[in-house]
């Protein structure tokens, strides 16, 4: 799959990022049949496995996706549908939830820190270190809970904590982490209508919450809260993407493109095997056959 193509348009690494500018019904010009989707998003599983297979043979990088979005974006059924070929052995995904006790007790970084995938894994973060500048800039009383001490928080907290994000993801990238993050960029009026659906089917009330509904109404917080999270620590090395989530089969595709497009950048083979010579290895398989 051609995945340059429909993945570029939405990436994000620096300069002046609108949100506004970006359409959540976007497809990238293409208006495919669900057969098609399907097969397309197939072919980029197969090839994103392949890609992972290396990556875990290798044992030297590791790769953090980071999935940030308003709720009933489609986070979970991108990660499920994504990263269904991947080999589970090499693979963790992280909820990310209102921090514990046992939490808060540490800096805003510690709980993420300890997720984070080790050599040759794939490590899925479903919300993030970035809540910090999201769901508590919109709501700034969470700070109060934080343990803080007093004196460092000030009207800059917001700005220092994007400058600490940007700082540890660049650390995290000199020590062979490769970054990845996804905006699912899903528009209000869809939100609702994901609501609704999920009001209507007793079987998809489980992922409802009454309190989804007031969330809603910071709408324009929140999003003022992304467009700068967003604009200040897209990098190179760390890019968003500002993914059109109005359409969940364009979702997957600019996702699985995205993250094929960040493994095959680290120019991974399999390893040698620097413990035996050409010669051993077939005399190895001599005595294999030989076996009686
Ligand atoms: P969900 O992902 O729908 O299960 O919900 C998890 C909830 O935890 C969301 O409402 C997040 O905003 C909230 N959450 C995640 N991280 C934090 C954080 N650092 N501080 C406060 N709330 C958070
Ligand atoms: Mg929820």
């Amino acid at each position: 799959m051609d995945v340059g193509k429909y993945v570029q348009p939405f990436r994000v690494t620096g300069g002046d990022l609108r949100l506004a500018d970006y359409d959540p019904g976007d497809t990238g010009g293409l208006a495919l049949e669900k057969k098609e989707a399907r097969e397309l998003l197939a072919s980029g599983v197969e090839l994103l496995a392949e890609l992972q297979a290396k990556l875990y043979a290798d044992d030297r990088w590791s790769l953090l996706v980071v999935f940030q979005a308003m709720d009933a974006a489609g986070k979970d059924s991108a990660i499920k549908h994504v990263m269904s070929g991947v080999n589970p052995q090499g693979c963790e995904v992280h909820p990310f939830k209102v921090p514990t006790a046992h939490e808060i007790d540490h800096d805003f970084l510690w709980r993420a820190s300890v997720q984070l995938p080790a050599r040759g894994h794939i490590g899925i973060f479903n919300r993030s270190y970035y809540e910090e500048v999201l769901v508590v800039r919109v709501h700034p009383e969470i700070l109060d809970r934080q343990k803080l001490p007093s004196g460092l928080v000030g009207s800059r907290i917001f700005k220092e904590r994007l400058e600490d994000i940007r700082s540890y993801e660049r650390y995290l990238g000199r020590n062979g982490t490769a970054i990845i993050k996804f905006f699912l960029n899903v528009s209000k009026d869809e939100q609702k209508r994901r609501f609704l659906e999920r009001i209507d089917n007793p079987e998809k009330h489980w992922k409802f919450a009454l309190g989804d509904i007031e969330e809603r109404t910071y709408w324009n917080a929140y999003m003022a809260a992304y467009e700068d999270a967003i604009r200040e620590t897209g990098t190179t090395e760390a890019p968003w993407y500002v993914v059109p989530a109005d359409k969940k089969w364009f979702t997957r595709l600019v996702v699985a493109g995205a993250i094929i497009e960040r493994l095959a950048q680290l120019g991974l083979e399999y390893p040698r095997n620097s413990e035996a010579t050409p010669q051993q290895m077939a005399a190895a398989r001599k005595a294999l056959l030989s076996e009686r």
